[in-house]
């Protein structure tokens, strides 16, 4: 199916002229659409052949121009042409009378005392809005990092939606509030500067599904060993998904871990799993991810929500993922309503809110990294547990979410 952006290609003539015999608006923007793109706003200028072929089809159907640029920079450049309207910054010019005025000078003085001198960006005042240029920056990648971050800490700023990559082009999806729900390694979330991975405990994770593993119940597995941990999960069919977490200092070490032998030389070495493992065969690539655990130091900004692993990801071991995830995505479908309905930013009460949900679960959790990293201690609890049982059972309880459970069965 063809898209919007090739609606003026010659084989869409018929659905073109099936819009020409309606009632019909021709709307156009100037940048990129009328203009070709240029390295400055002041270059880009109409073609003679389109502002000839505009404006003898503004002579026969109403035509508007509606641009990103101030009315007047647009109509400068749109005033040979008998145009039935023009509007400039996205439709916000002509401003109403009571338009909200006064903040994007503040905006200019603070952008051009935290903006370094670079090349290549330029702001331009549009009065109602700013606009920042970098097209011609040396390096694009680095002054949108900057931009961005100067841009956080206007009095005011909030998020009006995303850019979305499909299909090669970049289109603008604009929205009053975005929920970023786009996993561990959110760009949303890491691109604003609200996630990192934690410096420590860099662990990986290697995954795979194994059939013939005896010894299988209903219940998940999990083995706690000084270097780490063992996770077996039952699933259909006497098929286990199998993953081995592993403290490894870098991204390097992780590449040099020889990942597709990896989980069969953990069990086969394990004292506990070698012999449930003797017949067990592996039926699947090994996934690997890491670095597993990313902290979060906001559930937002004003016009973005975070919701499951991008507000924040401890490790799996206690298999709370999924919970977080689900009861966080509600707790931000709540705070969006909010937002919407007072327009006043609501990620610091999902903040307060997410908090007093899991923040018992997340000091847990810290404990019980805390735990299985230091072998110590792992042996410690090991030997704890074999004359006294009471305290792991609770914790396993706890761990388990088991009054949750048993709550929601009631
Ligand atoms: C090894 C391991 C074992 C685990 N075991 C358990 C367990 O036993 N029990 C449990 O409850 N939890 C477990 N978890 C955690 C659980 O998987 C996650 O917490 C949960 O899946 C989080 O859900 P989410 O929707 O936030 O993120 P995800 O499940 O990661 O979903 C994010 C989605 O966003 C998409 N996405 C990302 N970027 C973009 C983009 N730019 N544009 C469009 N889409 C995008 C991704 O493709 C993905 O589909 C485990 C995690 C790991 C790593």
């Amino acid at each position: 199916m063809s898209g919007p952006a090739d609606i003026l290609a010659p084989r869409q003539r018929p659905v073109l002229a099936g819009f020409a015999l309606s009632n019909v608006l021709l709307a156009f923007d100037y940048d990129g659409t009328l203009a070709p793109i240029a390295p400055t706003p002041a270059e880009a200028r109409m073609r003679p052949t389109t502002a000839r072929l505009l404006a003898r089809v503004s002579q026969r159907y109403p035509c508007v121009v509606i641009s990103g640029r101030a009315l007047a920079d647009i109509t400068q450049h749109v005033q040979e042409i008998p145009l039935w309207y023009v509007f400039g910054n996205h439709g916000f010019e002509p401003a109403r009378p009571d338009a909200p005025t006064g903040r994007t000078a503040d905006w200019l003085r603070t952008l051009r005392e935290e903006l370094p001198a670079q090349p290549g960006i330029l702001i331009e005042d549009k009065t109602h809005t700013l606009t920042i240029h970098y097209r011609a920056a040396p390096d694009r990648e680095q002054a949108a990092d900057i931009i961005e971050r100067a841009v956080q800490s206007l009095d005011g700023a909030r998020i009006i939606g995303v850019r979305v990559a499909a299909s090669g082009e970049d289109h603008d999806l604009h929205a009053r509030v975005v929920i970023a729900a786009d996993g561990r390694h959110s760009k949303l979330a890491i691109g604003m500067g609200l996630a990192e991975y934690a410096r420590r405990p860099k662990r990986w994770a290697f995954g795979a599904y194994f059939a013939g593993l005896q010894g299988l119940t209903t219940h998940g597995e999990m083995h706690v060993r000084p270097d780490g941990y063992i996770g077996v999960a039952p699933l259909a069919g006497e098929i286990a998904n199998v993953c081995v977490v592993r403290e490894l200092k870098n991204v390097f070490r992780a590449q040099r871990m020889n990942a597709e032998s990896m989980i069969g030389h953990v069990v086969r070495q394990d004292p506990v799993l070698r012999e449930r493992f003797s017949s067990a065969r592996q039926i699947s690539e090994v996934t690997s991810l890491g670095p597993l655990a990313v902290e979060c130091r906001a559930a937002g900004y004003p016009g973005l929500l975070l919701a499951g692993d991008a507000a924040g990801f401890v490790d799996p071991m206690t298999g709370d993922g999924l919970r977080f995830a689900l009861r966080g995505g509600e707790l931000a479908a709540e705070a969006a309503l909010r937002e919407l309905a007072t327009g006043a930013a609501a990620c610091v009460s999902l903040e307060a809110a997410r908090a007093k949900e899991f923040r018992a679960k997340w000091r847990l959790n810290r404990g019980l990294r805390a735990l299985a990293s230091s072998p110590r201690s792992v042996a410690f609890a090991a030997s704890l547990s074999k004359q006294w049982q009471a305290p792991v059972r609770t914790l396993v309880r706890l761990a388990g979410d088991v009054s949750l459970v048993q709550h929601a069965a009631s």
